[in-house]
């Protein structure tokens, strides 16, 4: 494999890998994954250094009720399902307390797609949780939302996304992303917003003023041109923009899924497709400064080794978790950071505290 140990050192002197050599990245499935991995390590310690990050956060979910049914999807409720739960100013307040005890500094607040949600409701909840905790970070919506808050609404996106600025929203999740391939997205959530609107929504959101984040959701079925396309379209806006804070590769968690069950998905990514897709986005995205691993879809073990694959960021404490769990995923409500400084520790690198921009506290 004289060939890759050269693209990897040009990869490494600087050379902006092309779509086809992403590809030929991602097809390796022999002992030559780990050079890849290497590589994307050194560049990691080079553009970020030796801390291994994490912030201390909170999820809200404010509705399961959604009128949506994406096939990847094992969180949502029909009107008529059982533990169906709407939470109001007061419940939410409540767990906004909560979060204050627990010293949180960002609360993530995605939902169910409400058949009564207007945009007014999303900036009801973000002025509810900024009146209770001021000082907490608001990491909230996703362009989904965001496109149908406007629908129900009569808005336009972008006065959507200043409304939810004016009520208090700090930045943006660029969830909902999944494959942004509408091939795919036609397979897996047709009634979501295609590729284009996505694209669109967040590059709104970044002219704002808006921070996101960047994700992918693979292991379904997505083939690696797919994977590579996606990361393409994230680069590209990266290049335009400079909105997004990091990259949070999502490995699809199968068990309770419909597409799952209907034979139409793969049972996940295989650890192989783990590291490559941390390895592979660090290596591909040099405009991105962050990588996160999330231990949520991967468990702690595998997210330890994503960190020697190239990834910086550990995520959240999380504290509430229904989406992975909904899933079929377990223990995903909590990671003390002890655990994530005993993980840090033990390849050799520290600890460090982050807010949502990824100041270090
Ligand atoms: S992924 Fe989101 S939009 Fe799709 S069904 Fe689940 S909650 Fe609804």
């Amino acid at each position: 494999m004289e060939h890759l140990t050269i693209l990897l050192d040009d990869v490494k002197n600087g050379h902006r890998l092309s779509e086809d050599e992403a590809l030929e990245l991602f097809r390796v499935q022999n002992r030559h994954i780990w050079e890849i991995a290497a590589a994307a390590d050194e560049i990691r310690e080079e553009r970020v250094g030796n801390a291994v990050t994490y912030v201390r956060n909170q999820n809200i979910n404010v509705t399961n009720l959604c009128v949506n049914a994406c096939g990847f999807c094992g969180f949502s409720k029909k009107p008529g399902d059982e533990g169906i739960y709407f939470h109001d100013k007061t419940e939410i307040q409540k767990k906004v307390a909560l979060a204050k005890e627990r010293r949180v500094t960002e609360i993530c607040t995605v939902s169910g797609l409400h058949p009564d949600f207007t945009a007014q409701s999303y900036t009801d909840v973000y002025r509810w949780i900024h009146e209770a905790a001021p000082d907490i970070h608001i990491h909230a919506s996703n362009p989904m939302e965001v496109a149908y808050a406007a629908k129900k609404s009569g808005m336009s996106t972008v006065e959507v996304l200043e409304a939810m600025k004016e009520a208090g929203l700090n930045s943006m999740c660029g969830t909902a992303a999944e494959i942004l391939v509408d091939s795919v997205r036609n397979k897996i959530c047709r009634q979501k917003i295609p590729a284009k609107e996505w694209v669109r929504i967040i590059t709104e959101a970044h002219g704002l003023g808006i921070p996101t984040t960047a994700t992918i959701m693979y292991g379904h079925c997505e083939t690696d041109q797919d994977r590579v396309k996606h990361l393409a379209i994230l680069r590209d806006i990266q290049d335009e923009t400079s909105g997004f804070t990091e990259f949070v590769p999502l490995s699809f968690i199968h068990m309770n899924t419909p597409l799952y069950k209907a034979g139409e998905a793969r049972a996940g990514a295989t650890g192989r497709e783990d590291l490559l897709m941390v390895a592979v986005g660090r290596l591909f995205l040099d405009n991105f400064r962050n990588i996160q691993v999330s231990w949520v879809k991967e468990g702690i073990k595998m997210a330890q080794l994503g960190l020697i694959a190239g990834a910086n960021d550990l995520g959240g404490t999380v504290y509430e978790e229904s989406i992975s769990k909904g899933a079929g995923a377990t223990n995903t409500d909590y990671l003390d950071p002890a655990e994530m400084q005993r993980v840090a520790e033990d390849i050799g690198r520290t600890l460090r505290r982050r807010t949502t921009l990824y100041e270090l506290a």
